[in-house]
């Protein structure tokens, strides 16, 4: 791979403001006109709106096995964050390129990007697919329809490289996620008569406080894996909004709550202990003040955790072209999960920190894409065999 060439492309690629709320097609036509120009066909897989899509290409014999390159579009927003240069402008400093996504992940997409000219050249035996996605960072929805897909396909893939900033470190697993939004229905009253009354905010604290007894059972006694920094699956409330004032009984209270499992648990039990809990011990109570009462659960996003076993053929190549003996579990989700639950072994391997992504001056440093690009570049010799 082509170190200039990378960081070219990441600068056009950061140029593009494809924070998850806007559209990224500008980003996929510029991509569009870049392989264009090498001679390789692409597709375009659109959202619903066909404001978004995913971008898929392959190099070299699309009938045969291959491995897939999966990297979002998509970025965080700038919103509320102070950065020292314009966020959509890469800027080197120190050896470090600074920007929105240039870790996470679009350094990745532009490693990528910059190495196709020598898969081109490499006369691939097995192909290299560029997957590139759109709202990733908003419950890695783009993905899914790509993965959809894949079974059209002349040949399954034989393996998954997921981007994410790790430091090219090989990373195996992921934890899970599942959250939901609950609205909770009660009956309002003057203050006085609150018995009258059903008031939501306390039945959603209660149905907190449940979260909260499940996620503590979980840290005590629950199974464990001890790559991860927190090595138990755990529960959250990430806000509680209800009520006016003192003196009324308020009749609607909203929460939002996840699980962040391990693979030892599954998001359906967790998910149906709260709600066995709301629907079969606090709603009768609720209802028979005011029938109307009860609770509104709605499934807001889930991603499936990563498990890849230490001894997977995926694990032991990867660390053979990154040139690393071991191997981590990480906290944050990734489409990987996704992949692996469609059959296809999926480690997770990119270049840069994750502690820089998402932050005010988001950085990639410049020997991070030398890195990323050293791991290509075995990948396309290893193809090519
Ligand atoms: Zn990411």
């Amino acid at each position: 791979m082509n170190l200039q060439s990378s960081k070219d492309i990441l600068t056009a690629l950061v140029g593009f403001d494809t924070v998850s709320r806007n559209s990224n097609l500008d980003l996929i036509a510029w991509v569009e006109q870049y392989l264009d120009g090498l001679g390789v066909a692409h597709e375009r897989i659109y959202d619903e709106t066909g404001k978004k899509s995913n971008l898929w290409a392959t190099v070299g014999p699309a009938a045969v096995p291959g491995y897939i390159l999966s990297g979002h579009t998509d970025v965080v927003p700038v919103d509320d964050q102070t950065w020292t240069n314009d966020p959509f402008t890469l800027t080197e400093r120190d050896g470090k390129l600074y920007g929105r996504g240039a870790t996470d992940m679009k350094g990745y997409v532009a490693c990528c990007l910059a190495a196709v000219p020598d898969m081109l050249k490499a006369d691939l035996k097995k192909p290299l697919h560029l997957a590139f996605s759109y709202d990733e960072e908003v419950g890695c929805f783009g993905v899914r329809r790509m993965i959809a897909k894949m079974p059209e396909r002349p040949a399954q893939p034989l393996a998954c490289f997921v981007g994410e900033p790790t430091g090219m470190d090989v990373v195996i697993g992921h934890k899970g996620k599942r959250s939901f939004k609950v609205v909770v229905h009660g009956h309002t009253c003057h203050s006085s008569l609150a018995p009258m009354g059903v008031n939501a905010v306390e039945y959603a604290a209660r149905v907190i406080a449940k979260i909260r007894e499940i996620s503590d059972r979980h840290a005590k006694s629950g199974a464990r894996e001890a790559l991860y920094d927190v090595p138990f699956t755990t529960g959250h409330t990430g806000y509680l909004h209800g009520g006016t004032a003192l003196n009324i009984v308020p009749d609607v209270a909203t929460f939002e709550f996840e699980f962040r499992m391990i693979a030892a648990d599954k998001s359906d039990v967790l998910a149906q202990e709260v709600i066995d809990y709301a629907k079969n011990v606090l709603e009768p109570e609720m209802k028979a003040v005011a029938p109307e009462a009860g609770f509104d659960f709605q499934g807001r996003s889930e991603f499936a955790g990563l498990d890849t076993p230490e001894d997977a053929e995926v694990t032991q190549l990867a660390k053979q072209l990154s040139g690393r003996n071991s191997h981590s579990k990480v906290a944050y989700g990734t489409e990987g999960g996704l992949f692996s639950q469609a059959g296809i072994p999926t480690v997770v391997i990119g270049p840069g920190l994750i502690d820089q992504a998402h932050k005010a001056d988001e950085f990639i440093a410049v020997n991070e894409l030398a890195k990323c690009g050293a791991f290509l570049d075995r990948l396309i010799a290893h193809c090519a065999r």
